[in-house]
């Protein structure tokens, strides 16, 4: 009996590959298994020489482990992984990672970025194997008001994505965003913090306590949304902070309203 229920299912997955064989989701090729062809999967993972905070690009002359913009900004992190710069084909991803039919390009590039984080967490385990509390990902929270747009959970869904690649728990409900705030992307960086002061709120503080945070979002720009969560968790006594994003954003500090982009996140 089993072996006739095997050979169904083997026979309607192959029906399956068939009539609709499976595809990159970026370009769209037929591909053997996995999310991304082999093109793509080298466009979109990690290739870039970058800060060791905050993931801005540095000239890989630049043998700093910091940028000149971490020097005067006193993060509350300490490591940002992204996938690369908000450009080109990357930024063009990111966009379409909004719009709520792209789940399968949301779980691609956050499995993408599992990977790194889990490199990046077993390189710390191995140098230090008693003292590394454990990861636990918290996506950027959205107001509720959020949910009853048509726009993704875009920060939620790649958290899912990282949390089905490296394992680790999910804690989508440990932040509230308690007020409403506008677009980061539509403020000049100097507004940007003030729009995020007080709008976040701990409403379940055991599951951070003491725990490696890492925070996940789409886009880092100017800095101010993860700053204010870090500030908030740091109050509550977590032990670390990390941050993950698929994209460094990396527009100029005196972007005004006017010529600041309206899909860049904080
Ligand atoms: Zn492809
Ligand atoms: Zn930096």
């Amino acid at each position: 009996m089993s072996h006739i229920r095997q050979l169904i299912s083997l026979t309607s997955r192959g029906l399956a590959g068939l009539v609709c064989p499976p595809e990159c989701v970026w370009c769209h090729r037929p591909i053997g298994d996995g999310f991304l062809c082999a093109s793509c999967l080298e466009r979109f993972q990690k290739n870039y020489y970058c800060c060791q905070k905050c993931a801005t690009p540095l000239p890989a002359v630049v043998r700093n482990e910091d940028c000149f913009r971490c020097r005067d900004m006193k993060w509350k992190f300490q490591r940002t992984i992204a996938l690369g710069p908000y450009r080109g084909q990357l930024r063009e991803a990111v966009i379409l990672m909004k719009k709520s039919g792209a789940e399968t390009l949301r779980n691609a590039l956050g499995r993408l970025l599992g990977k790194q984080l889990r490199d990046l967490v077993n390189s710390r385990t191995t140098a230090e194997p008693r003292h590394v509390p454990d990861p636990i990902l918290v996506p950027v929270p959205n107001h509720w008001t959020h949910g009853l747009s048509r726009a993704a959970n875009t920060a939620g869904s790649i958290a899912a994505a990282v949390a089905s690649e490296t394992g680790y728990p999910v804690a989508d409900r440990a932040i509230r965003r308690i007020r409403k705030t506008s677009k980061q992307g539509m403020l000049a960086w100097t507004e940007r913090a003030k729009n995020v002061r007080h709008a976040f709120q701990i409403s379940n503080a055991k599951l951070l306590i003491e725990r490696h945070v890492i925070l996940v979002d789409d886009v880092l720009t100017s800095g101010a949304t993860v700053g204010e969560l870090a500030r908030v968790l740091h109050r509550v006594g977590i032990s670390s902070l990390d941050v993950a994003v698929v994209a460094r954003g990396t527009g100029s500090r005196e972007s005004s309203p006017a010529t600041a982009r309206p899909d860049h996140a904080g």
